[in-house]
């Protein structure tokens, strides 16, 4: 069983944010930010693209309501969500998950989107056919 499902069944301890039926919100054991959250859907799943449906809708509007929380009680300004999605991408815990990382202007911003792929501008036109040829 993945950690987050032991974590999901109360065999690990978190430290809870939100609950509703489907899914869980716990703050980060290894903070990016103040009052940095992981908000999963308690069915085990992977990855955001193999989440079913049917799930789909409860755990967006939990995410929500995680950035409203977080956004009120910690005064945050600002926020980012991100979701790695396979080990390729950075993801080390195989149970979906987003990242919700207040931001506040007294914290640095450490996270910034990698800088531009050149072979990948260059290619732009012919990635677009790829993606979107019958
Ligand atoms: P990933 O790299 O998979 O996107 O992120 C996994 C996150 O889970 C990391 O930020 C890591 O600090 C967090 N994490 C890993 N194990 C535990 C745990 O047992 N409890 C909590 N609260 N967070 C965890
Ligand atoms: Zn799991």
């Amino acid at each position: 069983m993945c950690i987050f499902c032991k974590i999901v069944k109360g065999e690990i301890p978190c430290k809870k944010i939100y609950e509703d039926e489907q899914n869980l919100s716990f703050l980060d054991i290894f903070p990016r930010a103040t009052g940095h959250a992981l908000v999963i859907p308690k069915k085990h799943c992977e990855t955001f693209d193999q989440m079913e449906l049917a799930d789909l809708q409860s755990f967006i509007i939990a995410v929500q309501k995680v950035t409203q929380l977080l956004k009120q009680k910690l005064d945050a300004p600002a926020f980012n969500i991100i979701s790695n999605n396979g080990a390729l991408s950075g993801q080390e815990v195989p149970h979906l998950h987003f990242h919700i990382l207040p931001r506040y202007a007294t914290e640095k911003l450490s996270l910034h989107f990698p800088p531009v792929v050149q072979s990948a501008k260059e290619r732009l036109d012919q990635i677009y056919a790829e993606i979107v040829e019958e």
